[in-house]
């Protein structure tokens, strides 16, 4: 009797992986308003690239079909029943002004008030990170926003952790997970306090403005953050919900960091870390307070990092402060999560893309990760940010590679250092073999 053949010893293109990732360099093609990019860093491998979004808001990142069967279930008024509708009215490619920009915000968060919203947001929030190659993902947003009576914030926050999870499950039990050596979806949870809100804004935050209605703005600022610190440490400790950052968002202008100071000193003091949204809409100030008042570990935005015109009167000499702070922030690797398109949509000054300052942080080698901050009120995903900076900035392999390792060095990944020294080894390790497949498939190789 003859022995039969033996098994095939596995080529390439059997490996799960393998086939993942040349499923992933192929798939679809890019959208229309997609950059023109160089032969070395096309769109589907941008894509199939591990990387993360350190910035990006659930209430911002909806599918609009989503949007549209959550307020017809929940009789929240739409003013477009279509998508097209929503993107032509709400939704929009370009804002007149920061108004129009948030105004989506509020339509948001108004289907996002009970918990099967909240975790179907999630949910496909994961998905669609997984499906654009984003492999660790920070989601933020404001608990005090979806809180009401008896949907407090720990209700809040497992139903966005149940959601991700169910992304991140699905697919670590897919084959190029479960059999091959892809990496799995890990995510984190950031919480953010407002700098600024009314009773308008929520429930909640209409029954604490209720409350304290003799007090001064900052004082009700200040304990609505401080509460928000606690609940985060407690529900982080009691639950072990992912909840790996406590953020400052809202609007900078008039709004100093100062009122938040005892609710980042009680995230500091538990180990909780801090991201601050500064230098957004204001000036290096603003990244200085971050950094100094609320021990910010990374900044949202840091767009005026280098703008010694955008300092206030009691600097003294703007062009030594910014080359100081600037030093400073490179020096010691506070990562600026920066969100190309957002910025583009909400400050008139930066024209073109070309314009943006993170060609500077990229040739200053600022630890600087590409992030979404809205997938939906700004139209786009960390791939068409990365498309954006390649064409603006002729990035090649290597900047590209550098830019994902800060990201995911610098994230606040939930798990001890040894652990996470080890999850960036395999997702760089991953990294270098989509590249080399990608490299071995072109012409001349
Ligand atoms: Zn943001």
């Amino acid at each position: 009797m003859t022995a039969p053949a033996p098994a095939p010893t596995g080529p390439a293109d059997n490996d799960p992986t393998d086939a993942w990732i040349d499923a992933a360099l192929q798939l679809g093609a890019p959208p229309e308003d997609a950059p023109a990019l160089p032969a070395h860093l096309p769109w589907g491998l941008l894509r199939a690239l591990p990387k993360t979004d350190l910035h990006v808001h659930l209430d911002g990142s909806l599918r609009e079909q989503t949007l549209i069967e959550l307020a017809a279930g929940r009789g929240v008024p739409l003013p477009s029943q279509t998508v097209e509708g929503l993107n032509a009215l709400v939704f929009k490619r370009s804002y007149n002004n920061l108004e129009e920009y948030l105004h989506g915000f509020g339509l948001t968060c108004a289907v996002l008030q009970d918990a099967e919203a909240l975790e179907r947001a999630a949910y496909e929030l994961g998905l669609d990170n997984i499906a654009d190659g984003v492999l660790y993902a920070e989601v933020r947003f404001a608990p005090q926003l979806h809180m009401h009576g008896s949907f407090g914030f720990d209700e809040v926050l497992r139903a966005v952790d149940r959601g991700l999870r169910r992304a991140a499950a699905e697919h670590a039990a897919s084959p190029a997970v479960a059999q091959g050596g892809l990496p799995a979806f890990r995510y984190g949870i950031v919480v953010c306090a407002l700098r600024y809100f009314s009773g308008a804004f929520s429930r909640w935050y209409a029954s604490l403005c209720g409350l304290f209605r003799d007090a001064r703005d900052t004082e009700v600022f200040r304990l609505a953050s401080l509460e928000l610190a606690r609940a985060a440490v407690r529900c982080r400790d009691e639950h072990a919900v992912p909840i790996v950052g406590l953020d400052l968002a809202g609007r900078e202008d008039g709004y100093p960091a100062q009122a938040h100071r005892e609710a980042f000193a009680h995230a500091h003091r538990h180990f909780l870390k801090k991201t601050v949204h500064a230098g957004e809409a204001y000036g290096p100030e603003s990244i200085f307070s971050a950094i100094t008042a609320l021990y910010a570990d990374r900044l949202g935005h840091g767009y005026h990092l280098f703008s010694p015109e955008a300092c206030g009167p009691e600097i003294s000499d703007p062009d030594e402060y910014v080359a100081q702070l600037a030093e400073f922030v490179a020096d010691r690797r506070i990562t600026v999560e920066v969100c190309i398109t957002s910025n583009l949509q909400t400050n008139p000054k930066i024209e073109r893309v070309e314009d943006h300052v993170f060609g500077r942080m990229l040739r200053e080698k600022l630890s600087a990760t590409l992030c979404t901050d809205n997938r939906l009120v700004s139209h786009t995903s960390v791939t068409r940010e990365f498309a954006l900076a390649v064409a603006a900035f002729g990035m090649d392999q290597k900047a590209v590679r550098e830019t994902v390792t800060y990201g995911f060095k610098r994230s606040f990944y939930p798990g001890p250092y040894l652990e996470k020294r080890a999850w960036v080894r395999d997702l760089l390790r991953h990294f270098d073999r989509v590249l080399a497949r990608f490299n071995a498939a072109q012409p001349g190789a």
